[in-house]
């Protein structure tokens, strides 16, 4: 039995166990690491909203073309475990995926190509380069950047229904207003907030394919 017809995943420690931004930050050394996952950690649980923290990371981080190429090969190398293989039998029974994220679209295409997510549907901040793919701005406009980005884009989506959300931080739990059900998934990192909302807990991808299909 397929209980939904299309599933929209968050990206960063939900498909893979990485924060995009955070791992980008740790290139410029330790403090600015740490600084960063701070930021993202409070984003994540809903103390401070993410369009207050995304400027200012982007400013201090300024990735090049080549660390967000760099970026993107990690992100395929710490993909969710059993993540490929779910993905595989959802999309073989016919179900849709979407993604949606508040990382940086050009490191994201390479891991929804390695899961077979087409790049139309993958929803996430553009990051602008000049000749010398040195850091040249940001999509600040995307909606993505907002705490109710999440919702308001995957609103205006047609998807067939019934829909699942998955993911680990306040933004995907935001999502719960728009789609049939929204699942936290806990297998990198589980937040209470986030879990208090979800119609379910999924710590793995096994769990979630045997949610969705069986
Ligand atoms: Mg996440």
């Amino acid at each position: 039995m397929m209980r939904y017809k299309s599933v929209i995943f968050d990206v960063d420690s939900t498909l893979s166990g990485i924060e995009g931004i955070d791992w980008l930050a740790a290139l410029r050394g330790p403090e600015m690491q740490a600084w960063s996952s701070s930021l993202t950690e409070r984003a994540m649980k809903g103390e401070l909203p993410i369009e207050a923290v995304y400027e200012e990371r982007m400013n201090k981080v300024r990735p090049s073309a080549r660390e967000i190429e760099a970026l993107g090969r990690e992100y395929v190398a710490r993909i969710a475990t059993g993540a490929k293989k779910a993905l595989a039998e959802l999309r073989g029974s016919g179900i849709a995926f979407v993604m949606v994220s508040g990382g940086l679209r050009e490191a994201i295409i390479p891991l929804a190509r390695e899961v077979g997510v087409p790049e139309e549907a993958v929803h996430a901040v553009s990051v602008y380069f000049d000749g010398k793919g040195d850091y040249a701005g940001f999509e600040s406009t995307s909606l993505m950047t907002r705490q109710e980005g999440k919702r308001i884009t995957v609103g205006k989506m047609s998807l067939s229904t019934p829909t699942l959300a998955v993911g680990d931080g306040m933004t995907d739990s935001e999502m719960k207003s728009v789609v049939t059900n929204f699942a936290a998934f806990t297998g990198f990192t589980r937040r209470q907030p986030v879990i208090e909302r979800a119609d379910f807990v999924v710590e793995t991808f096994e769990q979630l394919t045997d949610l969705i299909l069986r």
